[in-house]
């Protein structure tokens, strides 16, 4: 098929506290209006099911469940708790969605106001913790667990955007919700998708360098965004789950090309709590690569 007369397109919105992003290709005779209504409903869904900051989503339903009490699911979480498990455990525990109390302890996150500051104490293996049942589509805690998706559900709400660009068969977009970026083709004239490296630099933002994408998933975690002042150091919104402490004193940024988002979203976190590139503390990923930057 001719490229040719293909439009470019671009679908923004709000999700997440923060915005999505679309750029794609698409014969003239798209319904723009319709994709961007299944482009607004995906990643809406994944919000209303994963969103840490809403009381009536499924995993702050989750978390609020009874000990030893099966809590019926959706598919999707199913789907992403499964990953995040599987990650945690590929890790060394380095990627790990039970740190929700240890986030808010530290001034971060939905729990912020509502836990004492300075550490949340000692708490279960989350992947010992928590048992999922694939068939049925449903989850039980066998000890108290603060889940946080914080880490992983951006990526895994951009591949659903791609899962609708591909569903409407289209083959050069680039979709992304906050830094968070997943190409599906090159652009039309065969080239790839550039995308900016921020140098980790507390309150600037400067870029460090670009990489060039064509079918491939990008995320970028860092150090430098999102900090606070505790006690006269800089602290950030990642949790080394070995200590329940922030990640502190270096200003880094690590940035995943993996095959899907959500790999890349979780990974890039895993890898800034290690700190370098191949990870000193468990097995590289594999199909992942990173670039580790410090200021
Ligand atoms: P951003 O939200 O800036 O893209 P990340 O993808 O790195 O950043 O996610 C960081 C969020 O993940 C934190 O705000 C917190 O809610 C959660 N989190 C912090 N530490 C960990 C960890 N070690 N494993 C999994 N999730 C974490
Ligand atoms: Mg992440």
């Amino acid at each position: 098929m001719s490229t040719k007369s293909l439009v470019r397109l671009t679908l923004n919105g709000q999700t997440m506290g923060t915005r999505y992003s679309v750029i794609a290709y698409a014969e003239p005779s798209m319904d723009v209006q319709a994709l961007g209504r299944e482009l607004h409903a995906a990643v809406t869904d994944v919000d209303a099911v994963m969103s840490n900051w809403k009381a009536d989503s499924d995993i702050s339903r989750l978390n609020r469940a009874q000990i030893d009490q099966w809590v019926e699911l959706p598919e999707s979480l199913i789907h992403v708790l499964e990953t995040a498990l599987a990650i945690e455990a590929q890790s060394m525990g380095a990627f790990d969605i039970g740190v929700g109390a240890a986030v808010g302890a530290w001034g971060f996150g939905p729990l912020a106001e509502k836990i004492a500051s300075g550490g949340a104490g000692p708490r279960p293996v989350t992947r010992e913790t928590l048992e999922l049942d694939r068939t049925r589509h449903r989850a039980l805690k066998h000890g108290p667990l603060s889940l946080d998706l914080s880490g992983i559900a951006k990526g895994y709400g951009v591949d659903q955007l791609g899962d609708v660009l591909k569903a409407e068969g289209l083959s050069h977009w680039l979709a992304s919700i906050d830094g968070e970026v997943r190409a599906g083709g090159p652009k039309p004239d065969g080239t790839p998708w550039t995308i900016g490296l921020e140098r980790p630099v507390i309150g600037k933002r400067e870029l460090s360098g670009v990489i060039e994408i064509g079918e491939m998933a990008v995320a970028t975690s860092g150090s430098y965004r999102q900090c606070r002042e505790v006690g006269g150091r800089m602290v950030s919104h990642t949790i080394d789950p070995a200590t329940g402490t922030p990640v502190a004193g270096k200003q880094t940024s690590v940035t995943v090309l993996a095959p899907t988002c959500m790999e890349a979203d979780a990974w890039a976190t895993a890898i800034l709590v290690d700190g370098v590139w191949p990870p000193r503390g468990f097995p590289a990923p594999s199909g992942c690569e990173a670039i580790v930057l410090n200021a």
